[in-house]
């Protein structure tokens, strides 16, 4: 389907700051992101940020974060439409003036007045047209006293139709949409109207969104036909859904992405998560963000709904878990490690544990959690000890404690000489191996045995056997 577009692919990200980023702008921005790098173009971050009730600076720093811990870099921008209000005021100026646009002097209650009496005939409610010029109309006399708002010529007859390269062709009838109010009477200019006017004025030629615009397209598409901008091609993206199938929110749990790195989440099992959700190549499952620019030419966009599924999110960071660098596992696991009482000193190197550890862990968190038993005083429970450090159990467990002070300290070395200590007193590994977990971390569950004792080291070990031998 996808040829090379023919000319230099600019993109978009076009968030309200109003919340936080949620995981459908995540992929939403994934997906632009991608398109851009793919044909070596222009990814914009465009803050939309003119719902002054609702716009924080805070929910803009949480968009920038989630982006950047993403790896989600813009080429251009952030640019804010507050920041674009002369530019606006200049082109609803200029539509006036070519009479794409008109002054309406009919105020709320008189829209609203229009609006019931439509519906009340059985028709879609909308603005009767009062104050459009039409050649040979009369308009009525300016009221004293009101300021108009500026309302948009919209096409009386024929259609708008679009390509959507998500959804397929769609049509929507010019009898269908109103004269938009493109300025109020403030000045200030309306949503519609700024988004067609930056995707316009950044050069924008492809937009890719949630399928919540898509009433809105036809609108821009017919404000950029009449200011004789060239049109983007559209894209718009099914919803995410949680796995009940209602639309995501936070009853499903997380989603906001900046959630995710907080649980243990590497931005890596994000993105390809994402990627996943809504776009397929092939049977791959698995791939990295370098493969996803590479294959992601807006073919195999999914029509349908995806469904957010947390368990396939968790097998994606445990494999991604599974190939980082220790290092980097240790210093995400170092903060948490911190808070919940560790104690490093003379303990051993976090990434040799981390190494050890890291193959049946979903998130960092639990990473963190298991690699505690290094890190804090052993404090075995009376009552396991007494069932499992049993008399039959000691003098092995003696012998044991005493060939610790000259057995090479391999894990092979080990491993051998506890089995010749097992043979030397007829005993079962689980028979030593229980207390002896139990006595070096506190714990029954540890991984193997061999491998903690090698990792403790000699001091460690023949100090805790010490105190129970
Ligand atoms: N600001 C809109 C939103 O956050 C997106 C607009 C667009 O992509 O055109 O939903």
């Amino acid at each position: 389907m996808t040829t090379a577009p023919a000319k230099p692919v600019r993109t978009r990200f076009a968030p309200s700051p109003t919340g936080y980023l949620h995981l459908g702008g995540a992929r939403t921005a994934l997906y632009s992101w991608a398109f851009a790098r793919h044909f070596g173009g222009t990814f914009v971050l465009r803050i939309e940020d003119t719902d002054l009730e609702r716009s924080t600076p805070a929910a803009v720093q949480a968009i920038i974060d989630g982006m950047q811990w993403l790896g989600l870099n813009h080429d251009e921008g952030p640019f804010y439409q507050m920041q674009r209000m002369d530019r606006y005021r200049e082109v609803v100026a200029q539509m006036l003036e070519e009479g794409t646009a008109y002054l309406c002097y009919s105020s709320p209650d008189e829209v609203e007045a229009m609006r019931e009496r439509m519906r009340a005939a059985g028709e879609k409610p909308r603005y009767d047209g009062t104050w459009r010029p039409e050649p040979g109309k009369t308009l009525p006399a300016i009221p004293a006293d009101r300021k108009p708002v500026v309302r948009f010529k919209n096409p009386l007859d024929g259609d708008v139709t679009w390509d959507d390269v998500v959804k397929g062709t769609i049509t929507i009838s010019n009898k269908e949409m109103d004269d938009l109010v493109i300025a109020r009477p403030d000045g200030t200019p309306t949503y519609n109207f700024c988004v067609a006017v930056d995707d316009w004025d950044m050069g924008i030629t492809h937009v890719l969104r949630g399928d919540d615009h898509v009433n809105n397209t036809p609108r821009q598409i017919n404000i950029l036909r009449a200011i004789g901008a060239p049109l983007p091609l559209y894209g718009h993206l099914p919803m995410i859904l949680g796995a009940d199938g209602e639309k995501l929110s936070k009853r499903h749990g997380a989603v906001s992405v900046m959630d995710y790195p907080a649980q243990g989440y590497l931005p890596e099992a994000m993105l390809n998560y994402l990627a996943r959700l809504g776009w397929s190549h092939g049977d791959d499952e698995v791939f990295s963000m370098d493969q996803f620019c590479e294959w992601f030419n807006l073919d195999h966009l999914t029509r349908s709904a995806a469904q957010f599924n947390n368990e396939k999110l968790a097998w994606l960071n445990n494999h991604y878990i599974k190939q980082a660098d220790n290092q980097r596992l240790a210093d995400l696991a170092m903060p948490h490690m911190v808070d919940d009482g560790a104690n490093f000193d003379g303990a051993p190197a976090l990434p040799v544990v981390l190494g050890l550890m890291k193959e049946r862990v979903n998130t960092i968190n639990e990473l963190a959690d298991a690699a505690m038993l290094f890190y804090r005083e052993p404090k075995p429970d009376a009552a396991l000890l007494t069932q499992h450090l049993t008399d039959a159990v000691k003098p092995a467990l003696a012998q044991f404690a005493e060939r610790c002070k000259t057995v090479e300290w391999t894990k092979e070395a080990l491993s051998a000489m506890m089995k010749e200590v097992l043979a030397a007193h007829g005993l079962k590994m689980p028979q030593m191996a229980m207390p002896l977990r139990l006595i070096v971390t506190g714990q029954l569950q540890t991984p193997a045995i061999d491998s903690v004792l090698q990792i403790f080291g000699r001091d460690v070990i023949l100090s805790r056997l010490s105190k129970f031998l």
